[in-house]
């Protein structure tokens, strides 16, 4: 369980006292709004606040100077098209405020997508938990010997046990030596922001992380995708769960034409004519090098 019961208290607390406004809502969201979604082993995504919904995408696409919503299949080929044509600024008129507690080095390829506003958790001001990413058995994984930026097959047995052993030791023996560095009340010792440095790239941190639709869909495209590691990906797939409660038609958009659909070089398009005229197009005649070959390949199969 990633909250105390103290955390958990403070959700249930603001949850309990709803207030009106005239502003739009999305009930799909309102529904979880504040309580954590579970990810890995100690981390969760929270959706703190959000402004707009699928209604606010139509609105500054017409520049109304009302709701500027039709009717739902209206408003659905609108949201499609702007998706399908790149005319993405519309999508900018959503925005979505998260609470995202992830390990180190999720965070390191996180804070790469810059269309965000961040605050973290001051290490310097507070002490860090003893919460530790360990991945689960299915996920301890070898180099892969296909992709040297990707997993090979599961270890097992042995050298699975080994591994998870080192990796808790490790983690277990830096933060006795954090505790035992620090300065705490009555105890004299190395200050806060210097005696964090020797923790693993494992431990938990948490921020606050406010982006816009459009770019929220960019870090989904992203670190979705298959290509991405699993546990920044899981991360990703819980937020993909959130958007589809928030804009239900942005988000079919998007899984259609982004997520779920592909993007073919002007040499991969001329080979699929080819094929499409009944033409046998062979690797060495495509034009392709022989790993485009392979991922066009991929695409179909
Ligand atoms: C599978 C995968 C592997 C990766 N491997 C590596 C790696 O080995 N090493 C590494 O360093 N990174 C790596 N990255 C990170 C990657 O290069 C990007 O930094 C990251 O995905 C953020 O993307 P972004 O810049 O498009 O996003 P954002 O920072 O959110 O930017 C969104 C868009 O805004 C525009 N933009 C933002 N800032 C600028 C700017 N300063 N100048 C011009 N345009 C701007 C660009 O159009 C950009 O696409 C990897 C990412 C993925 C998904």
């Amino acid at each position: 369980m990633p909250l105390s019961p103290d955390q958990q208290s403070e959700i249930d607390e603001a949850r309990a006292k709803p207030r009106e406004t005239l502003r739009c809502v999305a009930p799909g969201l309102e529904a979880a709004l504040y309580t954590a979604h579970p990810v890995l082993d100690h981390g969760f995504v929270r959706v703190i606040d959000y402004m707009g919904d699928d209604s606010a995408i139509c609105q500054a696409a017409r520049v109304s100077y009302g709701r500027g919503t039709k009717s739902v299949s209206n408003d659905e080929g609108l949201i499609r098209y702007l998706m399908r044509h790149w005319h993405s600024t519309p999508f900018e008129m959503c925005e979505i405020k998260l609470h995202v507690k992830l390990p180190i080095f999720v965070a390191r390829q996180w804070i790469r997508h810059r269309t965000a506003n961040v605050n973290e958790y001051s290490a310097r001001y507070s002490i860090l938990d003893r919460e530790f990413y360990i991945p689960a058995p299915e996920h301890l994984a070898a180099q892969s010997d296909i992709n040297r930026q990707g997993r090979g097959t599961t270890l097992e047995g042995e050298t699975a046990a080994r591994v998870l052993e080192i990796l808790k030791a490790d983690s277990a023996r830096a933060y006795d030596n954090y505790l035992t560095m620090i300065s705490d009340e009555g105890q004299q010792g190395l200050a806060r922001e210097l005696a964090r440095m020797n923790l693993p790239a494992n431990i938990y941190t948490q921020w606050y992380w406010k982006t816009d639709l459009h770019n929220l869909f960019h870090f989904l495209r992203l670190r979705a995708d298959a290509h991405a590691q699993y546990e920044i990906r899981a991360y990703a797939d819980v937020i993909g769960q959130i958007v589809a409660q928030w804009v239900p038609i942005a988000w079919r958009a998007f899984s259609d034409y982004r997520l779920g659909g592909a993007q073919l070089s002007a040499p991969e398009l001329a080979v699929l004519r080819r094929m499409l005229k009944g033409e046998s197009v062979s690797e060495e005649g495509s034009g392709l090098s022989a790993r485009e070959w392979r991922e066009f390949h991929a695409l179909f199969d």
